[in-house]
């Protein structure tokens, strides 16, 4: 297929190159031609805007540092609403907004493009392996049809729903792994600071519930999406008494541990509500209720 690719930085270049090595012909555009050599050098041709790499592209992905970046690439005077020909699928790779997203899909709407929302997780190493996570939003047929192209950049290509879905699923993803590292940094201080080695605490936190990723294996499928919070796995008085403990813990050895905190005022609201003996799960409801949604499985 040909393919022009815009934004040819830590993570688009890899991924340029992988999309090469499975027999792609490239087009490509940075704003810094520098970063396009070994695209060149290994037969990819250039694009002086988006708007020439369009004309010549089946298939347009970009890979940009944000929304603001994507929107100027794809509406700007020489953009890629301009050369891209009816017919043509346009793929954001970017991290970005899914406001600007669906605003997108409506532009190019008008001019026969289809718009999908591809953003990928899995970092440069998973970017230059092939191993990312791609999560697309937009129409399920145009999707199956460039599905085979991007399972060339990652080996897990996921289906979220209607234009913007994909972005939602990865700022969802984003904000887990960065709020769980703030948890993660009062832990290992707390532990390390009463006097427990840091890798000690690494094969414990490992071999235990939480490292053998039962939170992802079990309780969100099996629990959550099941709404099963009277099925006692382990109980909430006792989940309570464990957090509780711990940030004592913190108070003798003067660690902060504001997150922590937190999470004990959650399971002492659900106590209050005479839930100690469900499952430790139950907290999750109070959140449910305060967002007025609940999060079950749907068909
Ligand atoms: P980067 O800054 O390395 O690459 C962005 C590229 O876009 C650069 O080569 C830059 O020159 C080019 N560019 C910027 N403005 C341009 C324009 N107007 N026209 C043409 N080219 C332009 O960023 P990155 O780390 O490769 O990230 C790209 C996207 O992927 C971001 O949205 C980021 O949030 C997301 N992402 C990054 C990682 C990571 O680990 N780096 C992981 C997953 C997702």
């Amino acid at each position: 297929m040909r393919i022009g690719f815009i934004g040819l930085g830590n993570m688009g270049g890899p991924m340029a190159l992988n999309l090469m090595k499975a027999g792609h012909a490239l087009v490509v555009h940075d704003v810094r031609p520098d970063a396009a050599k070994p695209h060149l050098d290994g037969g990819a041709k250039w694009a002086d805007s988006p708007k020439a790499l369009a004309r010549a592209s089946e298939l347009i992905l970009t890979s940009l540092p944000g929304p603001k970046e994507v929107e100027a690439v794809a509406l700007g005077p020489d953009g890629i609403i301009h050369g891209a020909v009816p017919g043509t699928v346009y793929a954001d790779l970017s991290t970005g907004s899914p406001t600007v997203m669906r605003k997108l899909h409506a532009a190019f709407k008008d001019k026969g493009v289809h718009v999908l929302d591809a953003p990928v997780s899995g970092g440069v190493w998973g970017a230059q392996r092939g191993t990312l996570q791609v999560m697309v939003g937009g129409d399920e047929s145009i999707y199956r049809e460039v599905r085979p192209v991007l399972q060339a950049v990652g080996d897990k290509v996921g289906y979220m729903g209607p234009i913007g879905a994909g972005t939602i699923a990865k700022l969802v993803h984003n904000m887990i792994g960065i709020a769980t590292r703030a948890v993660f940094a009062e832990g290992f201080t707390l532990g390390v600071k009463a006097g427990v080695k840091p890798e000690a605490l690494l094969e414990a936190i490992r071999g235990a519930a939480f490292g053998q990723g039962l939170m992802l294996s079990q309780m969100l499928p099996n629990v959550i999406f099941r709404g099963d919070f009277d099925t006692v796995r382990f109980a909430l008085k006792l989940a309570r008494k464990d957090i509780g403990l711990a940030t004592e813990l913190a108070r003798e050895y003067d660690v902060p541990m504001p997150l922590a905190a937190v999470a004990e005022q959650i399971m002492v609201e659900a106590m209050a509500r005479g839930w100690g003996d469900k499952d430790s799960t139950a907290p999750w409801m109070l959140q449910e209720e305060a967002a007025g949604v609940q999060v079950r499985e749907r068909k």
